[in-house]
């Protein structure tokens, strides 16, 4: 009897527990995958939606060449499981594991499910360097601090045994498949993914990073916080739809750095943030309220203004501080922000603006190619001051002097902000502080040609300040 391959987010053949797994069997091999929006504990955003679509197509394009046929079903995952069980006479579902609260829950229910009916259920981890629940610290807990979680993990790493590459994939018994357009992962009402940027799908995966270790990994670490430059491997929506595995990311950053003799310092830095990715994920699946919650409750106490306006021009890149529009404006646009950029702007909006990260941290989730719960929320809490390991709620970023420092030149705000173009880089991220007669050069006209500032930083400042004392004088 066959085995069945449940394809999670781990849309890749190479690197992939679970297929080896599948393979050693020596059974023919059924891959499915399922869309399940009604058990979703949040139906996927728009971008993510996109990227979702093209990678399914050139998954299934890559089982082809192997000789198989990828299985599309849009409904409940066990209900639709047990109809392939019954259509194929499967014994075993083979799957890498979710780890998110929500579904490691799901996906044990129906296991237990599945097992009760004589079907063997096998679940391996494809998507993080380390399982969660086994990095724990003296007392046997989940680490809320990253230095110390970063420092456990890499004195207990094991590489996996290494996987094979693709295998034949021939033989499966046919059954119907849904037609993947039908599912409308596309956007269409309104369709703003012209300028969406990244090769979705493994292949897509491998030549990012191929890229990212000959030209940025020698320089990450002063050119991960350069907007204005290529410094960063782009490989968040390729991890989070599991195109790639990070151990390969890992391994392939260490090999670059010895063989290119550039600093293995730069692979150490690099392999801090794919750590980071697996503290968000290890945390989420210890406290699932991490995309609803303030981890540290007394932020919940926040006097938030979340007015509807600036939320607005928030989202469309009007705040009239050139670094935040320009963030916004290449989300919308391209379906991805520069790390550093997340920052300021979402800071801007729980800070300057008092509104509820909560309120930012969906519009990402809509916006984002790589929109990961547990990423997003852990991020997001980071910023806010609220996260389990965060930046103190009174580090208040200064758009100003962020821009000036990591875009000195004024190349990427004026890339997205164009009505910025002829201003001097001295006055590019403070259009208000140029004098008339240089804005009217530059063709500038202050709440005509680009808003004045939302709100005058200094007063959001003092306003952002007042509003933690409430909180803390409340105990
Ligand atoms: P690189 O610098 O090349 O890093 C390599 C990999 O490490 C990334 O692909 C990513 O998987 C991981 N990584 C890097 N920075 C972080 C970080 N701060 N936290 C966790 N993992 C990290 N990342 C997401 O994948 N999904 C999200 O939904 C998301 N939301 C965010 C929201 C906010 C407010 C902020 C400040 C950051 C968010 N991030 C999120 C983290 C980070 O911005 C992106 O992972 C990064 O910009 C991706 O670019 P890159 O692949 O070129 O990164």
């Amino acid at each position: 009897p066959p085995v069945i391959l449940w394809f999670r987010r781990d849309l890749r053949l190479a690197d992939n527990p679970a297929l080896q797994a599948a393979h050693a069997t020596g059974r023919p091999i059924v891959p499915v995958y399922i869309l399940d929006e009604g058990s979703a504990v949040r139906p996927i955003g728009g971008a993510s939606r996109w990227w979702l679509d093209k990678s399914l197509k050139a998954l299934a394009a890559s089982i082809m060449e192997r000789g198989g046929s990828l299985v599309l079903r849009r409904g409940d995952s066990e209900a639709e499981l047990r109809r392939l069980i019954d259509q194929t006479g499967a014994t075993c579902v083979m799957m890498n594991r979710l780890f998110e609260p929500d579904g490691w829950a799901r996906d044990t229910d129906i296991a237990h499910a599945l097992k009760a009916d004589g079907v063997e259920v096998k679940g391996f981890n494809g998507t993080l360097l380390t399982r969660p629940g086994s990095v724990l610290n003296g007392s046997g807990g989940p680490y809320k601090v990253y230095t110390p979680f970063m420092k456990a993990l890499r004195a207990q790493l094991e590489p996996p045994a290494h996987t094979t590459g693709p295998c034949d994939l021939s033989g499966a018994p046919e059954v119907d498949s849904d037609d993947i357009d039908a599912w409308g992962l596309h956007p269409t009402r309104p369709d703003w993914s012209g300028g969406f940027l990244g090769e979705p799908g493994e292949a897509g995966a491998t030549r990012a990073l191929s890229a990212f270790l000959q030209s940025g990994l020698k320089s990450y670490d002063d050119d991960r916080n350069r907007p204005d430059r290529e410094g960063t491997s782009r490989l968040s929506p390729h991890l989070h739809f599991g195109e790639i595995s990070p151990w390969r990311a890992w391994t392939a950053a260490y090999d670059a750095a010895g063989s290119d003799g550039s600093s293995a310092g730069q692979a150490d830095k690099f392999t801090n943030e794919l750590i980071w990715r697996d503290f968000s994920a290890h945390l989420f699946h210890h406290f699932p309220t991490l995309p609803t919650d303030a981890f540290r409750p007394e932020y919940d106490r926040m006097p938030w203004i979340n007015d509807a306006a600036q939320i607005e021009a928030w989202t469309k890149g009007q705040t009239g501080y050139p670094i935040v529009d320009a963030g916004m404006r290449e989300l919308w646009t391209t379906g991805f922000m520069h790390n550093r950029v997340r920052m300021i702007v979402a800071s801007f909006l729980i800070k300057h603006l008092l509104i509820d990260w909560r309120k930012g941290e969906a519009w990402f989730w809509d916006c984002l190619m790589d929109a990961d719960l547990a990423q997003n929320a852990q991020n997001w809490q980071w910023v806010a001051g609220s996260g389990a390991d965060a930046s103190p709620y009174f580090r208040i970023f200064n758009p100003i002097t962020q821009g000036q420092k990591f875009d000195p030149d004024g190349v990427y705000v004026t890339r997205w902000v164009p009505e910025l173009k002829r201003l001097s880089p001295a006055f590019v991220h403070s259009p208000w502080t140029a004098p008339p007669e240089i804005l009217r050069a530059a063709g500038v006209t202050l709440g005509r040609t680009y808003p004045k500032p939302l709100v005058d930083h200094a007063e959001a400042r003092q306003r952002a300040l007042a509003a933690l004392k409430t909180i803390n004088s409340q105990g």
